[in-house]
């Protein structure tokens, strides 16, 4: 597999799974989900943090798409936290 460094499923050619989140994150209710601009605050911190991988953080596992979208999610670089 092609590593893509830095980059969100957004920008790779993993379209698919990005639907897949995205139908997921409309799913949530308001209560649990991040307003827009929190949100792409997140991914522009987890875009030049060195743990993202292909749109997956690997201090987690998580597609940073989907954990940013949670209101009460933290960035789980619990030493350097970035959002
Ligand atoms: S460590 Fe934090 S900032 Fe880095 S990719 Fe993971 S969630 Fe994003």
């Amino acid at each position: 597999m092609r590593e893509c460094k830095k980059c969100l499923l957004l920008e790779s050619a993993e379209g698919e799974m990005l639907n897949v989140i995205k139908e997921k994150i409309s799913s949530l209710s308001p209560e649990e989900r991040c307003n827009d601009d929190m949100y792409e605050k997140r991914l522009f911190l987890c875009k030049s943090c060195d743990n993202l991988i292909s749109g997956v953080c690997m201090k987690c596992g998580c597609y940073v798409e989907f954990r940013a979208a949670f209101l009460k999610q933290k960035c789980p670089d619990v030493g350097d936290r970035k959002w």
